[in-house]
């Protein structure tokens, strides 16, 4: 324990913590990093795949409703369940994804850049500088409703008007035998927060927005997307952006995506929730590791969540469990920890605690370019021989024994 005192961080901090490898991570970071150096007033959620099963979910929503009275929390990962999990956790429901839930009730964007070390170069070449996704984190696919269909007839999409009138209805399709089919909504007061929180960031950072989505063939969904966009653009932003001289472009996606891997980065990228989820993961492997992408969700209404971009790395978790040694990278956990507590010292005014959130990324990235690495940095570093593979917990020892040297030095 270091003998200085420790420093106040004032407002409260959500912490919601989760499963698997990110869990046992989880509380090293803590142990090891924060709780020596900082007296944290903390409200606990436990969003381990058990207690939401034993809660019906309520605790994820609790949760939830903990970051919109305190306005900033932070992230482990936590299981999605599948039918396979229902059987290893013995779950009596199929429960929602908790990030969904989550998001669903902040509304929001989510911003995920990746973490740049300077031994590790992103495997595209062009890309000199960083690229940020923007990802739409309410409604699609990740609140949808969907059903399977067993047997021959029709499915309908039938929209009620409230206070009487005629529904109107579609068919989706005449089955002639079993299939699938699936509804999803937005909101045009979501899409507008989306294209704000956008905007807004583009500006901040002072690069150029790009926004994408499948208007050709979505002529009424995708392009509802593109059009409030635009509005929103003419409206509030050109000429803003023109005097940063920063711009605002929209293409179809597929030839944003191929344009992407000719680009230099240093570009906002806004995508609609699921290509959102997939590009992001794209890009954080494109820059060494899942475990290189940090991840925020801004909501319109002044509430923060902080993340790692990656799941509970399961498949590590599992030798874990068998008591083999891993190598797993805290640097996403270790990011989502910052980002919140930075983020929390400047809504208190309290700048030594974003002093603290500064010299923990410092001591983190000296960590890898020092050569001292997880297994999966290693293997996209540039060469040196001072690299070498160290174990989940020894990573972790690194960094607080630099941090140890910032905060003492
Ligand atoms: P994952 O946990 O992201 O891991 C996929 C693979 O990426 C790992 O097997 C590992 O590759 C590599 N990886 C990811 N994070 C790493 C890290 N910190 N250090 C080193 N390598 C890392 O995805 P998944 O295995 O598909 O999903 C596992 C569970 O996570 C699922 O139950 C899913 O529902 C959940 N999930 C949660 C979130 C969230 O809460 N935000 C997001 C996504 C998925 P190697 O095996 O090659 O080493
Ligand atoms: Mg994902």
């Amino acid at each position: 324990m270091p003998l200085m005192e420790k420093i106040k961080v004032r407002g409260t901090i959500v912490e919601i913590d989760g499963d698997e490898m990110t869990r046992v991570m989880w509380k090293m970071v803590k142990d090891k990093l924060l709780l020596p150096y900082l007296a944290m007033d903390i409200e606990y959620y436990d969003l381990h795949i058990a207690n939401r099963d034993a809660t019906d979910d309520r605790v994820t929503i609790d949760a939830a409703k903990a970051i919109m009275r305190h306005g900033i929390g932070v992230k482990c990962a936590t299981i999605t369940p599948n039918e396979d999990r229902v059987s290893e956790y013995n779950l009596r429901q199929l429960w929602k994804s908790p990030n969904g839930t989550i998001r669903a009730m902040l509304d929001g964007t989510v911003f995920r850049k990746p973490i740049s070390v300077k031994n590790i170069r992103p495997s595209v070449s062009t890309w000199k500088k960083p690229i940020t996704i923007g990802r739409h984190a309410y409604g699609d696919v990740y609140s949808n409703t969907e059903m399977r269909i067993l047997s021959p007839g029709k499915a309908e999409i039938v929209f009620t008007p409230d206070g009487g009138g005629p529904p109107v209805r579609h068919t989706i399709k005449e089955f002639t035998g079993p299939g699938i089919v699936q509804g999803i909504h937005n909101t045009d007061e979501s899409i507008e927060n989306f294209a704000k929180a956008c905007f807004t960031f583009a500006l901040d950072q002072k690069i150029d927005l790009w926004f994408s989505t499948k208007d050709t063939i979505s002529k009424t969904y995708d392009a509802r997307f593109r059009d409030i966009f635009k509005e929103e653009y003419e409206k509030n932003w050109k000429v803003k952006f023109a005097h940063s001289g920063i711009s605002y472009f929209f293409t179809l996606i597929d030839d944003a995506a191929a344009r992407i891997i000719k680009s230099e980065g240093g570009i906002l990228w806004a995508l609609k929730n699921y290509d959102g989820d997939v590009m992001s993961d794209m890009i954080a492997a494109a820059n060494g590791s899942l475990a290189m992408m940090t991840s925020v969700l801004v909501s319109p209404h002044g509430f923060f969540e902080y993340e790692a971009a990656h799941g509970t790395v399961q498949k590590h978790y599992y030798k874990h469990l068998r008591g083999e040694e891993t190598s797993t990278n805290s640097m996403a956990l270790i990011f989502a920890w910052s980002g919140c507590l930075r983020k929390r010292g400047e809504l208190d005014s309290t700048p030594e605690v974003v002093s603290f959130a500064d010299k923990l990324e410092e001591a983190a990235i000296l960590t890898v370019t020092s050569g001292i690495m997880t297994g999966d940095l290693l293997l996209v570093a540039e060469k040196n021989p001072n690299n070498i593979k160290v174990h989940t917990e020894e990573f972790i020892d690194a960094i607080a024994e630099n941090l140890r040297k910032k905060l003492s030095g």
